[in-house]
């Protein structure tokens, strides 16, 4: 591949502008043309000058360091349907793209693996309707995809971090060191929500770095009455040896074990009635997405980018699209299909309640 186009999808997260940087720039210093695609895959079925442009390298000049993505990103319905699918092949064989790179979260690589899968018979169709000329169909026969994983929720299975965990887990500490001195001088319960989707990954390391009183996870649910009388138990063990102030972090996917969802009234509630504690309620909300990355995410999202434009001119037709991961401090090349198999597992094992299923999936993921 020559002309290599690069996009972010999904929720965005800090370390997707590092990610797009160094693709941009690796792209050039191996002497292909860069492009971007401008909100995420609306830009792709869109199509054209306004979502498909090429980029210099001085135009990704100081990303290294912002929050969020400058190329856009949106949750589009229309690449979910064949037929729009059949308009991003088009529109990125019209601008002579050749490779794909996918910053985004599992979703965005699900989306990525099956308009890989369906290239074959996008590009014939397009032959076949005259939408494309023979020779553009000899050019663009294959199509090279890779993934990396932009996502503030390290929800990704086959990589110990995502692009944008780090930043976040670090912004929440700093909330909480913050509501940690107002909840001491009023001795209160504070019960605070943490974002991570279905994983609980963010709230179970925000937890242990701000040394949390009691922290509620999907891959580990109780029932109701188990997990009440557990965080009352050591609510009160604490305050008996004079701790003033209280933190239970809630991981916005939180569920009993009858996959009822635990919200921070619930909780609040249990603090208010059962120990009669002075409680309010944060929620964390977007500031968890905001603010520039951390150093680990720059890194990250730098050496992944690096390595992905690696992977797409290695790519033959026949090697499987690679997703880049770092396992054990390795930048790695992995599955991108196994990875987003894995991942929808994890989810799987959930809904059916296979809670040592989802646990054993999950610690496969951080061993391995
Ligand atoms: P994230 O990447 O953060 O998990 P989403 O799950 O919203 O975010 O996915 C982002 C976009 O990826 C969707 O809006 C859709 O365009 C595309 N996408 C997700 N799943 C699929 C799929 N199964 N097939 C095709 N496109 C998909």
């Amino acid at each position: 591949p020559r002309n290599i186009a690069v996009m972010t999808s999904g929720g965005d997260a800090p370390g997707m502008n590092a990610n797009v940087r160094s693709i941009v720039r690796t792209a050039i210093i191996k002497g292909c043309r860069a492009f971007a695609i401008y909100e995420g895959y609306e830009g792709l079925v869109r199509g054209g000058p306004e979502y498909i442009r090429e980029m210099g390298w001085d135009d990704v000049r100081g990303w290294l360091r912002e929050g969020g993505t400058n190329i856009g990103t949106a949750r589009c319905k229309e690449f979910r349907e064949r037929a729009g699918r059949l308009s991003a092949a088009k529109n990125l064989i019209d601008a002579g793209i050749d490779a794909l790179i996918v910053c985004g979260g599992d979703g965005s690589l699900t989306g990525a693996d099956v308009f890989r899968h369906d290239w074959p018979s996008l590009v014939k169709e397009l032959l076949d309707s005259g939408r494309i000329t023979e020779e553009q169909y000899a050019k663009h026969e294959h199509l090279n995809i890779c993934g990396t994983v932009g996502s503030i929720d390290n929800d990704m299975s086959s990589t110990d971090a995502t692009i944008g965990a780090y930043s976040s887990l670090a912004r929440i500490c700093q909330a909480v060191d913050y509501i940690d001195a107002t909840a001491n001088s009023h001795a209160r319960a504070f019960v605070i929500e943490v974002m991570g989707r279905h994983c609980g990954w963010l709230a179970l390391m925000a937890g242990i770095a701000t040394s949390a009183d009691y922290i509620l996870i999907p891959e580990k649910p109780a029932s109701s009455q188990q997990w009440q009388e557990q965080m009352c138990q050591i609510v009160s063990k604490h305050r008996e040896r004079g701790k003033r102030k209280t933190i239970v972090l809630v991981a916005e996917g939180a569920i009993t074990n009858d996959l009822v969802p635990i919200s921070t009234k619930d909780v609040a509630d249990v603090l208010i009635n059962k120990l009669g504690l002075d409680t309010r309620i944060t929620t964390l909300g977007h500031v968890q997405r905001g603010g520039t990355a951390v150093a680990y995410d720059r890194m990250l999202a730098t050496l992944q980018g690096v390595e992905a434009v690696e992977a797409v001119l290695e790519c033959t037709p026949n090697t499987p699209s690679p997703m880049i991961g770092i396992e054990e401090n390795k930048i790695v090349r992995r599955s991108l299909v196994d990875a987003v198999k894995l991942t929808q597992s994890v989810a799987e094992a959930i809904s059916e309640k296979n809670f040592k299923k989802a646990m054993s999936l999950r610690d496969t993921e951080f061993s391995e």
